[in-house]
């Protein structure tokens, strides 16, 4: 049976993420003092700057203008935090000049993305049209 406690805080949390859904910084903020040791915090202080060339606070003021949302899916992150993305033809690899970062994406449609580029759209629109007429029998 799972404990009474932590059902109360979990609604607790949810009731105030609720009440302070406008202030997406704050609960952020809190979000990382709640779950983020402060060796983690550090590290991913460290993460954003060396790979990104950004600080923790334009990674919160990008997040606060995509309403903490995936810039494609506008989902919300599920436990991951939404990544940052850029652009790889400016530089291939996971790190950025700082220059050609683009929106945060959650984990998925970065990969996606990812995959996209790679690829090329043509390729994945070419395949989708190739079996367009399988779905129109259904
Ligand atoms: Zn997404
Ligand atoms: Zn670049």
């Amino acid at each position: 049976m799972p404990h009474k406690s932590t059902i109360r805080r979990k609604a607790y949390k949810k009731k105030w993420r609720k009440k302070h859904s406008s202030a997406l910084k704050a609960y952020y903020k809190q979000y990382y003092r709640d779950n983020m040791p402060i060796a983690k915090f550090q590290a991913r202080k460290r993460h954003l700057m060396r790979n990104f060339g950004m600080t923790l606070s334009q990674y919160d003021e990008k997040l606060e203008k995509q309403q903490g949302l995936c810039a494609i899916c506008r989902r919300p992150p599920k436990k991951n935090l939404l990544h940052v993305d850029h652009d790889r033809k400016c530089c291939s690899g996971a790190k950025s000049c700082g220059k050609c970062i683009r929106d945060l994406l959650c984990p998925r449609c970065n990969v996606g993305l990812g995959m996209l580029e790679t690829t090329g759209l043509a390729t994945f629109q070419k395949y989708l049209e190739k079996h367009e007429p399988i779905k129109s029998h259904i």
